[in-house]
């Protein structure tokens, strides 16, 4: 399925440009057209999905299967020393294009963007072990 109005959509089909760097029956991959690094990548279902919960089990294996394989791929041939693998999950989670999309941003030791963790520098809640019992207990409630 296919959503006419999303662009990852178009990548897709071909119906705007895109540097792909690998595809297969289920997912593909391209060039990030404003990287973060160079060699980003982004890797997404060939399904429309908004978010990951959306995805079918077929798509999401997919994805993730092209993930394994594209990254030891990237990372040679970026020279990498590293591989951030990530999704922003949703617009709070900073999810602009809502068609599920996985970045492989290629790192180096010394490329001085640090971890995800730094995205919330400061900001981590103190937690005890009760209360990390009660949130598994909501997720399994569920
Ligand atoms: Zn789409």
């Amino acid at each position: 399925m296919r959503d006419p109005n999303c662009i990852f959509c178009k990548i897709v089909e071909d119906k705007v440009p895109s540097v792909k760097v690998y595809e297969d029956e289920h997912a593909v991959a391209f060039l990030d057209i404003a990287p973060l690094a160079n060699g980003h990548t982004l890797v997404i279902p060939r399904n429309h999905a908004h978010k990951i919960e959306d995805l079918s089990e077929t798509d999401n294996r997919g994805v993730w299967e092209l993930v394994r394989i594209v990254v030891p791929r990237l990372t040679e041939a970026m020279a990498a020393e590293g591989m951030t693998v990530a999704v922003n999950n949703g617009e709070a989670a900073g999810q602009e294009v809502h068609h599920v999309h996985v970045h492989l941003i290629p790192r180096r030791r010394d490329d001085g963007y640090g971890p995800i963790h730094s995205l919330f520098k400061g900001r981590r809640p103190e937690v005890t072990i009760p209360e990390l019992e009660a949130i598994v207990h909501r997720i399994r409630a569920i």
